[in-house]
């Protein structure tokens, strides 16, 4: 790191400058007044003597002489002396500033200190706060709100590394004890073979999905957002393209739409939605029933999506917006989740300075809430 010049020593500088031009003009201010009073004060002792100097004899100089040396000795002594107070109080000016300032940056160096001992081990560590209720205290504070909402970041990146982790392992597991059974086998038939492989197969398609599920989901960090978006052709589109789906399960769909433009990113909006329709459906009953509701509230377009299905509990709300969270793990894999659905949905969401939340449906099935600012 390029090793600048101190916070102190600038400030001693700064002041410094500030001290010796200020002597400087005041000296030589007071120079020139005491010069002036000075021939002032010659030119009245000369003129008291001025009946003397009428006639301009020997004697009348010998007279200037007299007054006149000791007044210019003493104007020239107080030039002499004002220049060495000036030096001294510029001297003795700038040792109290860099004393003082080293004081008053005392708390700079003690909040620089224990900043310095943070690191990823000791990330919950935070600063003793500053009672001094000063700018060091607003400091203090934005920097421990900094680590909170760090931490909590870093905590989240972790538990998902492990949860991605967790779940790779599984297929991967899968694969591996089939081929080592299958290896056991001293001669496989064809049809062992062919049930490795089916099986080989399903878990490689799940490790693929998977894989670009989580793809989905690091993509959503930089997306462009400088589109105009219909909100309610866009739920048009999805519901049609959701038709077969529904059809299967002969799930009745309705809309109730109205216009609504917003500024994004109609690509990553589009996926967040449908990840909830579709969680719709396939967490919903035979013969059940969907609801898309739009409604305008001030500046901010809330949809419904209401659901006839087997429903959320209320402690899971927020828990089934995390990564890879599943409520019933082996009824979701078979249909194909990974849990990532509404992870990504709630990024692209907030994402659009939004949000998307559970509220209580009676008596059965989930009703999410997406609120969007309108353009
Ligand atoms: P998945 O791919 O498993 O569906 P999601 O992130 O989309 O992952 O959903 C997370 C979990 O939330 C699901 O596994 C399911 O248990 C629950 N869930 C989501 N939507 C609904 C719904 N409409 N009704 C009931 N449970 C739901």
């Amino acid at each position: 790191m390029k090793k600048g010049i101190s916070l102190r020593m600038r400030l001693t500088l700064i002041t410094s400058l500030l001290l010796t031009l200020m002597c400087i003009s005041f000296t030589v201010f007071s120079i020139q007044s005491a010069n002036e009073i000075f021939s002032i004060s010659e030119a009245q002792s000369y003129n008291m003597e001025e009946p003397v100097l009428v006639t301009e004899t020997e004697e009348s100089l010998n007279d200037y002489a007299e007054y006149g040396e000791p007044v210019a000795a003493d104007a020239d002594t107080f030039s002499n002396v004002s220049l060495i107070f000036m030096g001294i109080s510029i001297v003795i000016g700038t040792l109290l500033m860099y004393i003082l300032s080293g004081i008053a940056l005392k708390p700079v160096r003690k909040l620089s200190k224990e900043i310095e001992t943070i690191d990823k081990e000791t990330l919950s560590n935070r600063i003793a706060s500053f009672s001094s209720g000063d700018e060091l205290n607003k400091l203090s504070n934005s920097f421990n709100g900094m680590m909170d909402r760090l931490q909590e970041a870093f905590e989240r990146e972790q538990r998902f590394a492990a949860a991605a982790a967790h779940e790779l392992k599984t297929p991967l597991t899968v694969i591996k004890t089939e081929i080592d059974v299958l290896e056991l086998e001293e001669e496989p038939s064809d049809k062992e073979y062919i049930e490795c492989l089916a099986i080989v197969k399903k878990q490689s398609n799940r490790m693929i999905d998977l894989v670009k599920e989580l793809m989905n989901l690091s993509a959503v960090k930089e997306f462009e957002q400088e589109y105009i978006v219909d909100l309610d052709k866009m739920v048009q589109e999805i519901g049609q393209e959701l038709s077969v789906l529904m059809r299967d399960k002969d799930i009745a769909f309705n809309m109730n739409l109205i216009s609504c433009k917003i500024k994004g990113n109609g690509v990553m909006l589009k996926q967040a939605l449908s990840n909830v329709v579709e969680n719709a459906i396939k967490y919903n009953i035979e013969h059940g029933k969907i609801e898309v509701i739009m409604i305008r509230v001030d500046k901010i377009c809330e949809i419904f999506i209401v659901d006839t299905g087997i429903g959320i509990p209320v402690e899971k709300k927020t828990l089934i917006f995390e990564p890879f969270y599943r409520l019933d793990k082996s009824r979701a894999r078979s249909m194909g989740g990974a849990g990532l659905g509404l992870a990504l949905t709630k990024e692209v969401i907030e994402k659009h300075r939004g949000t998307v939340e559970i509220i209580d449906n009676n008596p059965v099935g989930s009703k999410f809430i997406i609120k969007l600012p309108i353009a």
